[in-house]
């Protein structure tokens, strides 16, 4: 159930979020995103994850991950490094975690990228690596986001139970993070305690490769300057209405769900 203490945004709150090209824009001014995702054993990660920061629109999508073949293969439009972050040259926002795995040079990247001080996004793989050197987080100046299901939560210590938006709240402030605590009812908890319920989505959308495309969403807002629990509030909305038009053409699959997020990101902006 929706907390009473929690916002849910419209789609005019959303349209007025999304940052939209002007006269004079380069494309480095209308973001640029890194992302680490993906590996040998999970490329499909990337393609996923850097193809949604791509149709989100920022200026640049950058990739540093292990995948590289499979993203240029993919995506020309992405800028790709074989080597570390620190290499892929300026961005303003990084989004970590779908596919790399939890080795050490997993957790190296990490803890590089998490050293910066920029805002950065952790899902799924980056979330176990940050379970078990939380510090990791809690040590940052800069804007941290965090987009656990309820599992990846578990691992932070307890169980979601009932309350999701208490419970995303709690580890919010645990962890001086955002956390987009992601499900058939997904909630945003930023850590001074605001919370966002969302209302878009369909149970179409509990499919293989869904949140690696909310990664790439989230990535590519953090970088064009929102602010973080805004950033994931809008992404969430945006994710789900994706999905609805989606499961509009049948059932979907997440790279379905991707390609509509241009139609997704237009009739938004076209709402009343
Ligand atoms: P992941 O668990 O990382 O693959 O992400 C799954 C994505 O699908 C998240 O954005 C969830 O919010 C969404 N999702 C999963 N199950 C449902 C559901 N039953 N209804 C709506 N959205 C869902
Ligand atoms: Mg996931």
């Amino acid at each position: 159930l929706p907390a009473p203490d929690a916002w849910q945004l419209t789609d005019a709150d959303v349209a007025a979020r999304i940052r939209l090209p002007h006269t004079g824009d380069d494309k480095y001014t209308q973001g640029v995103v890194g992302v680490v995702a993906g590996s040998a054993t999970y490329p499909g990660a990337a393609v996923l994850c850097t193809g949604a920061a791509l149709r989100t629109r920022p200026g640049l999508v950058r990739y540093a991950g292990t995948a590289a073949t499979g993203v240029r293969a993919a995506w020309p439009e992405v800028i790709v490094t074989e080597g570390r972050p620190a290499d892929a040259g300026r961005v303003q926002a990084w989004a970590v975690g779908p596919g790399i795995g939890t080795d050490d040079d997993a957790r190296a990247v990490l803890a590089e990228v998490l050293a910066t001080d920029l805002p950065v996004l952790l899902d799924a793989d980056a979330l176990t690596l940050a379970a078990r050197e939380p510090e990791l987080v809690r040590g940052r100046s800069a804007p941290t986001v965090l987009t656990p299901h309820d599992r990846e939560y578990a691992r932070f210590g307890e169980e979601v139970g009932d309350d999701r938006v208490g419970a995303a709240r709690r580890l919010a402030a645990d962890l001086g993070a955002v956390v987009l605590l992601k499900g058939d009812a997904t909630v945003v908890a930023a850590p001074g305690g605001t919370a966002h319920v969302n209302g878009t989505g369909t149970p179409w959308m509990a499919t293989a490769g869904t949140g690696d495309v909310l990664s790439g969403i989230l990535g590519a807002l953090l970088a064009t300057g929102l602010p973080a629990d805004e950033a994931a509030a809008v992404a969430a909305h945006v994710h789900g209405r994706a999905g609805q038009l989606a499961a509009e053409e049948g059932p979907l699959v997440a790279g379905d769900l991707m390609r509509r997020l241009p139609a997704a990101l237009h009739r938004l902006r076209r709402a009343p």
